[in-house]
């Protein structure tokens, strides 16, 4: 297939990608090395300088970093060139303890523009294009990269941020926005709105990217019904890589194809830490390839997903990880065994008569690990509850190979949320 003749997306062969990988990775180990004190005595403690690195292969030699790394060193961790050269920094929600915060150059500020035009560039919008965005703003990463995406590609920025509903609907109506940037949970939200308000016939989107949260393919058919729209595109990123940008799906859906020239990603094992098998899910771990403020070492994103082996039928040579499917941090030992809750989700999404929302509540009842699954109904479901019920569960049996209780709840009968929503309650240690 020929090329596509684009702005923003490089068309690179794999050959081209290890070169540049390799480029970057002796250019990154000897920045981080001569510029930051904690990755000098890291390497150092590995018995490694920056000439150590010949080869790609050199990469498993290199120690990981992880988020810790980043605590320590707060309020400025990793941070590798002098404070003059810094423009701005952004943070994470910091669960617990101390925020994350990263540094940018004014470089690493026109890498990440770039690098989410190529997202725009491949969801196929064009400068006409009106774009809102419904991600937070501030300190945050996610409003940042979308606007400066945005008018880097082109578009028209509509910043409203997150929540909001009323000025939400009023711009998709009267500016007819025609690309939403939302969470999937907000895109969900919208989408029931809008339908509740009759809303419908007065919107024009034709495209939907979101992101920052673990989906489900039913999550997002719901709120692409719901909206009306053409398509929507699963964005990827994290504030240690810049932000949201890092990668996007295509419109043949098979995988998100991220950009191996700016950062390089291994999958491994969150236990052992070694590689996993090609096409296994495992830890993201990334090293970039040509940040300045806050290079990253094999870092540790505590994310799950798999590389996509072959080619895709878009045609973009960029290389693929599945969609995140939630965090390492969020296995759960249940009875011996390991459990993702994308597990428990990828078993709902079987289930036509199930909407995609689900909560997983562990407990301890008589010394024994205890779990219950509740699920919600959809408004127009044939199955009796009950019976629903167990083939639910039976699924579960099944595929993850535990028992649990499955309660099928009324439709809208879970919590919303804007933000990620929350699906582990384990109250087994409580008294
Ligand atoms: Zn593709």
């Amino acid at each position: 297939m020929a090329a596509k003749k684009r702005r923003f997306l490089p068309d690179l062969s794999a050959e081209q990608i290890a070169d540049r990988q390799l480029e970057g990775l002796k250019w990154t180990v000897g920045h981080a090395f001569n510029g930051s004190p904690f990755y000098r005595a890291r390497l150092g403690q590995a018995g490694l300088e920056p000439g150590d690195v010949r080869t790609l292969d050199d990469l498993a030699r290199l120690p990981f970093t992880n988020t810790e790394d980043l605590r320590d060193g707060y309020p400025l961790p990793l941070l590798s060139v002098p404070e003059k050269d810094v423009v701005r920094i952004h943070g994470s929600s910091g669960t617990t303890g101390k925020r994350k915060i990263l540094s940018y150059t004014q470089k690493d500020i026109e890498v990440w523009k770039d690098m989410f035009a190529r997202c725009y560039e491949l969801a196929g919008l064009s400068v006409l294009d009106r774009v809102q965005i419904c991600v937070g703003y501030g300190l945050w990463t996610a409003g940042a990269g979308f606007q400066l995406g945005c008018e880097r590609f082109g578009a028209m920025a509509v910043p409203v941020g997150p929540g909001l509903l009323d000025i939400q609907l009023q711009m998709l109506t009267d500016l007819e926005t025609t690309c939403l940037c939302s969470t999937a949970s907000m895109a969900l939200l919208l989408g029931d709105e809008v339908l509740k308000n009759g809303l419908r016939d007065r919107i024009r989107l034709k495209r939907v990217i979101f992101g920052a949260e673990a989906h489900t393919p039913k999550m997002r058919r719901q709120f692409e019904e719901a909206l009306g729209v053409e398509a929507s595109f699963d964005i990827a990123g994290m504030t240690e890589l810049y932000g949201p940008g890092t990668g996007l799906d295509c419109e043949a859906r098979q995988g998100i194809h991220y950009w191996a020239d700016l950062f390089i990603l291994e999958i491994v094992d969150p236990v052992t830490l070694e590689p996993v098998a090609p096409g296994e899910l495992g830890e993201m771990v990334v090293t970039s390839l040509c940040k300045e403020a806050s290079p990253l070492i094999r870092y540790r994103t505590h994310d799950l997903t798999r590389l996509i082996p072959g080619e895709c039928a878009c045609g973009l040579r960029m290389p693929r990880h599945d969609r995140i499917q939630g965090r390492s941090d969020d296995m759960f030992v249940f009875r011996g065994v390991n459990i993702y809750p994308g597990q428990v989700a990828a078993v709902i999404e079987k289930f036509a008569e199930l909407s995609s929302e689900y909560q997983i509540q562990l407990s301890r009842r008589g010394g024994l690990d205890f779990m219950a699954v509740r699920v919600e109904r959809k408004k127009d479901a044939a199955m009796d509850a009950s019976a629903l019920a167990r083939a639910v569960s039976e699924e579960i049996r099944g595929q993850i190979l535990v028992r649990s209780q499955v309660d099928i709840v009324q439709p809208g009968g879970l919590p919303r949320s804007f933000a990620k929503s929350k699906r582990v309650q384990d109250d087994r240690n409580q008294d």
